[in-house]
Formats: structure tokens, sequence, C-alpha cells
């Protein structure tokens, strides 16, 4: 510090620059006590069969109860975690949750449904991934079918051998395997007709607008048809308004997702009815 005061360095260091580099390494820092104090939360948000409107399964989004800011969202903090290789640790402990979930449930005898996580670029190329979630279901002894996992496609074309390689070993397990954000990346047809997955989750950037725009429409009713002629089940992301819901099941979408039907919400909630 002494060497930098001497220079006078830190005039031309810009001070915007300078705040974000601390908020970072604030965020890295706090976000490893997070994991020892136990701050890390999941919120889950129902996925429903569009036609029943009965709940399928539930995706589980990390939250982070900040002791000073309150709960922060995963885009505050999850690409720091990535960088930074905290996120590892992260995904785990919420892989390890949902198993939880999943294992209680059926201790609870309630109708079953499935539990969604979402793994980062990072979490699927690590080499522990596989053998731990095979522990965690064979510890908790759970029925895999119920475990789903969502990744993104930009995820996938990353290291596309590798990343099938790890799609197949999980869907071998009865793991169910989602492309999460589809449409934002940058999969051609051909490539989509071999990855190894079972589910296709079109963003909500194509959902958005589905009432005004004819032909952002007729480009969801395609890519609807497209995935079930490569046997995959859609689920499209973010319906908001009970006519994007009406619309979807005209052009034959099986599954949504979306404040229409409920925001994420902390698992206290779905126990409250519980007797
Ligand atoms: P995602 O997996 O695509 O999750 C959907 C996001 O859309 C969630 O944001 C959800 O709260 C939000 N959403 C759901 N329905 C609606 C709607 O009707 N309208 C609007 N405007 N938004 C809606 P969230 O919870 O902030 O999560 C953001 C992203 O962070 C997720 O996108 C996922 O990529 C990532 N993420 C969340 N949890 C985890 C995790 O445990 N591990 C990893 N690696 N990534 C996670
Ligand atoms: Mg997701
Ligand atoms: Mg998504
Ligand atoms: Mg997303």
């Amino acid at each position: 510090a002494a060497k930098r005061k001497g220079k006078g360095g830190f005039k031309f260091f810009d001070s915007a620059l300078q705040q974000a580099a601390l908020d970072r390494l604030r965020i890295e820092e706090g976000l490893i006590q997070a994991l020892e104090r136990d701050e890390l939360r999941l919120h889950y948000q129902p996925i429903v069969n569009l036609n029943t409107e009965k709940v399928v399964s539930y995706e589980a989004l990390i939250r982070w109860e900040h002791p000073e800011s309150g709960l922060l969202s995963p885009d505050k903090f999850i690409a720091i975690a990535e960088e930074s290789g905290i996120l590892l640790h992260m995904g785990y402990w919420a892989i390890n949750q949902a198993c939880l979930l999943i294992k209680n449930t059926a201790y609870l005898g309630n109708a079953r449904f499935g539990v969604a996580v979402n793994l980062s670029p990072r979490q699927f190329t690590d080499a522990e991934l596989v053998p731990t979630i095979e522990r965690f279901i064979e510890n908790y002894e759970i029925d895999a079918k119920y475990l789903e996992v969502e990744v993104t496609e930009t995820a996938l074309m990353d290291c596309l051998d590798e990343a099938c390689a790890t799609l197949d070993k999980l869907r071998a397990m009865g793991i169910n395997v989602a492309i999460d954000d589809f449409g934002t990346g940058y999969s051609s047809l051909s490539l989509l007709k071999r990855l190894p997955v079972d589910k296709l989750k079109i963003d909500r950037s194509f959902i958005m607008d589905l009432e005004t725009d004819e032909v952002g429409r007729k480009i969801v009713g395609t890519l609807i048809s497209m995935a079930h002629t490569l046997e995959l089940t859609v689920v499209a992301e973010g319906i908001e308004t009970p006519s994007q819901c009406a619309i979807l099941q005209s052009l034959g979408c099986e599954q949504g997702q979306g404040y229409f039907f409920s925001k994420p919400k902390s698992i206290e909630h779905y126990y409250e009815g519980l007797p």
C-alpha cells in the first residue's frame, strides 16, 4: 500500500471500477461464509401440466439470505461464485437439498413429483458430479426418476463430447435431463438431435410477447413440434398471463412454469399446508 501511495497510482484508478472489484471480493468472501453459516436457501417453483394444471415437478432456485442485504437472487452472485469455484460447493449443497426433498416427500407419502436442479457449466465438467449424485441417491434411497437436472444449451456447447458423456451417465441412472433457456444459444437442429436429453425448456423471451407477436407465436409452435419430433417433453418458461397459457395449450405445449401459476417459494410455504 505504501508503494502505491508513493506513486500516487490511486488517482488513475477509476473509483467505480475499484468499487466493483471490492463488491466482488466482498461477495466472494461472503459466499464462503454463506456455506458455513447456512445462509443459502432453495426456493421452489412448480412446473405444471398445462392440460390438467397439476404440478408435475418443482424447480429449485438458489437464494442467499444475506445477513445485511436480505434475500439475494442468483444473478447477484452466481457468476462470481462460478468464476471463483465456490459454485461447485454451492451446487453440491443444492443437489443434496433436492435429494432430501425427494426423500421427505416420499416419506410423507405425498403424490410424487420431480425436483429439478440447475447445473452450471463448471459443475457439469466436474469429475465428481456423477459419483456424488450417485452417492446421494444411494444414501437417501430415492428413486432417481424424481431427480431432474437443467443445463443450458451454451453449457453443453462449450464441451460437447464431455457434456454428452456426462448426460449419458446421468440418464443411465434414471435422472431426467432438461435443456434450459432453449432458443437463446446456438444449437443447430442436427446437434439437438444428438443431445441425450428428455426435456426442452423454451426460454421466457419467446413466451413474453406470444399474445402480440404473430411471428413469435409461429416460432414457438415450430419449436414445440420440433421437440415432439425428437420425442422431447416441452416446458414453457415464464408464463405470466392466462392468454399466454391458453396459446401454449393450443400449440400443444405440455408443461409450463411461471408467475401465472406461482412464484418460487420457500420450502416452509409448501410444508405449511401439510398435516
Ligand atoms: P432459470 O433456471 O432459467 O430459472 C428461471 C428463472 O426465471 C428464475 O429466476 C425464476 O424465478 C424466473 N421466473 C420464473 N417464472 C417467471 C415469470 O413468470 N416471470 C419472470 N420474469 N421470471 C420468472 P431466478 O430464480 O432469479 O434464477 C435465475 C437463474 O439462476 C436461473 O435461471 C438459473 O440459471 C440460475 N440458478 C438458480 N439456481 C441455481 C442453482 O442452484 N445452481 C446454478 N448453477 N444455477 C442456478
Ligand atoms: Mg432452470
Ligand atoms: Mg430457464
Ligand atoms: Mg435463465
